[in-house]
């Protein structure tokens, strides 16, 4: 108990939350804030130490787990999650790996909103550590500037590369593209299907969420009609 609630970082009193216990609460999914809680020691040790860490760790977690360690198929397992952790999956931790964005003068005088619609992306449930995968759709109006429409996906992605949320990734998608863009023009929908309730727990193969963000002009009823024919199209 005491552990999970360091590693949530939320005031609580004593050990309930809401009025809830961790343990009533179970697999229902919270959502604390804006930002990842990371610790302010986050990366005082280098990605490779991290890698050498997690490699052992792992090892661990497998020993306990009853698994023959010196089989040619396990063996190198652990240093495979590692590298895959801290360089694929979860490299959206690190503020480095943020991409860098160039932007373009709005030159065509187009005033109507962008959409990109359909950006896969690949996320893993930060309560179960499975994947969480779907689609995002982004829309903007330029204040001036605009985007490379490939660096609208690579902002998905480097967000989608932490262990997260759905209500969480899709805030910081919009938060980051509202600040580079220097526009509140923003809407953003996320369509995703979550393992955790998928392919464990409930096992409900059917079932979708949905999150959005609509910011600025998008934030009235006709707008996000028009979002929504686009989304159609
Ligand atoms: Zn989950």
């Amino acid at each position: 108990m005491k552990h999970q609630e360091t590693l949530l970082n939320i005031p609580t009193n004593g050990s309930r939350l809401n009025g809830f216990t961790f343990d009533e609460i179970g697999d229902d999914h919270l959502y604390t804030g804006i930002e990842t809680p990371l610790k302010e020691t986050a990366f005082d040790i280098s990605d490779e130490e991290k890698k050498e860490k997690i490699a052992d760790l792992f090892s661990q977690i497998m020993d306990v787990m009853g698994l023959d360690l010196t089989d040619d198929s396990l063996k190198g397992t652990p240093k495979r999650v590692a590298k895959m952790y801290i360089e694929e999956i979860f490299s959206g931790l690190n503020p480095e790996n943020k991409p860098k964005i160039a932007l373009f003068d709005n030159k065509y005088k187009y005033n109507q909103m962008l959409v990109e619609k359909n950006i896969q992306f690949y996320s893993n449930c930060e309560h179960h550590f499975v994947p969480i995968f779907g689609k995002v759709h982004v829309a903007y109006v330029s204040s001036g500037k605009v985007i490379g429409l490939s660096k609208i996906n690579r902002i998905v992605q480097y967000f989608a590369n932490r262990p997260q949320v759905q209500e969480r990734l899709t805030n910081q998608i919009a938060l980051e593209l509202s600040e580079i863009l220097d526009t509140k023009d923003i809407a953003v929908i996320v369509d995703a299907k979550h393992l955790c309730v998928a392919s464990r727990g409930i096992k409900d193969d059917s079932s979708a969420t949905v999150t959005s963000y609509y910011g600025g002009v998008f934030n009235t009823p006709e707008k996000i009609v028009e979002l929504q024919n686009y989304l159609k199209l």
